[in-house]
């Protein structure tokens, strides 16, 4: 086993955030369980409304998860049994659960070369082949990646122009804008995930979906609470999806510094851009809208040495994500096997590698990163 040098740099730290907010959750927690109003209740109902106004979006429904929450959006669109659905080829698994639990057929798509989001000229295709085959396309998924909108602009006239259902994945993306709309508000449903180390994280498990219809938002309520709309009365098939009081309480508490932590990653991404520029690597840029820096994600040709080198340096690296959905085994036998066109996915999942970004994260932390870099390129370590 390799020694790592002190002090590491992680790959994501947790704790600065939590020094910011424990002050006001640890008394809350006392009320909280004080009052044992621990699933769903006034801590959620407060999340809700703040997340919506934060968001600009009529409901905002929290739920037990990411996935959850996308599950909930494809039952609540409608999609079922041998629906195609597209989605980008390049994202986590966690974007297609909710279309395979119901039976539809995820239609994967190649990604942009500069942002690694779905490509809406090869979406175009992918349609247009299933059409020819008499297949229906439902709806598409698109994800914003890493933190960054997809081409909004050309999501809309799409979506318009097929007449498609748009469910947004922007598990990644809390807080990011398009002509000063947060992502997450220009489809049907736009869907959150509040794991922990996503930019707005739970103490545990978490997600939401927001929408604007109201008819939507009270099946999407009763959905998460086990299809009831009145206690004991099952309308429809439901799920236990709700969130619990304490994530609520814990992200309640957050959302007041989500900005603030935005900025910084800002900051920090710029900063990497301007330290790296000297190097081979590709760097990620901003295309559509405004950019959250969920992930810095960037690409080398050598991207296994680089990361073995940084880890013999103390530098903690992510892979996002190094499988395309379209390879993952639990897809045999759902899509058709040896697909091809998915150059820039297959692009990014061989080539990309995270470094470490977080709120809180000093410039001392990523000098050590940047310099580690620099010897890697230098031929130094390798
Ligand atoms: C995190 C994530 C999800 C799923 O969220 P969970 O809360 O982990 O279930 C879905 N899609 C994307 C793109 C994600 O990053």
């Amino acid at each position: 086993m390799t020694r790592i040098p002190d002090p590491c740099v992680p790959f994501v730290d947790l704790a600065p955030q939590w020094a910011q907010v424990r002050a006001r959750v640890l008394p809350e927690l006392e009320t909280l369980f004080e009052a044992s109003a621990f699933s769903l209740g006034p801590w959620v109902a407060e999340l809700e409304d703040a997340l919506a106004g934060y968001l600009g979006v009529r409901h905002a429904i929290a739920v037990s998860s990411g996935s959850a929450a996308l599950h909930l959006a494809v039952v609540a669109a409608g999609i079922g049994p041998g629906d195609r659905v597209l989605v980008p080829a390049h994202s986590f698994i966690g974007t297609i659960w909710g279309l395979l639990y119901q039976g539809a057929v995820p239609v994967f798509c190649d990604v942009e070369d500069a942002t690694g989001t779905i490509d809406f000229a090869d979406a175009a295709r992918r349609l247009a082949a299933c059409e020819q085959q008499g297949l229906r396309v439902r709806a598409i998924v698109p994800v914003h990646l890493y933190g960054q909108a997809v081409d909004i602009a050309a999501l809309l006239d799409f979506a318009m122009a097929h007449g498609l259902e748009v469910i947004e994945d922007a598990a990644q993306a809390i807080g990011a804008r398009w002509q000063g709309r947060a992502l997450g508000s220009f489809g049907a449903m736009g869907c959150f995930s509040f794991y922990p180390a996503k930019n707005l994280g739970a103490a545990g498990e978490g997600g939401l979906v927001v929408t604007d219809d109201m008819a939507m938002a009270a099946r999407l309520r009763a959905l998460r609470d086990h299809g009831q709309r009145e206690r004991y009365v099952h309308e429809e098939v439901g799920y236990n999806y709700r969130m619990d009081a304490i994530q609520a309480l814990v992200l309640s508490a957050k959302l007041e510094h989500l900005d603030d932590w935005t900025e910084q990653r800002r900051a920090l991404a710029a900063r990497y851009n301007a330290l790296l520029a000297d190097t081979p690597l590709r760097l990620p840029c901003t295309v559509h809208g405004s950019h959250v820096h969920h992930l810095y994600v960037v690409r080398a040709s050598a991207r296994d040495a680089l990361r073995s080198h940084l880890q013999r340096h103390g530098v903690q690296t992510g892979l996002h994500y190094p499988v395309p959905l379209y390879r993952q085994p639990c897809l045999a036998g759902i899509v058709p096997a040896a697909d091809e066109g998915f150059a820039r996915s297959e692009d990014w999942a061989c080539n990309g590698l995270s470094l470490p970004l977080f709120a809180g994260m000093s410039e001392g932390q990523q000098d050590r990163v940047i310099a580690a870099i620099h010897g890697f390129f230098a031929g130094k370590g390798r």
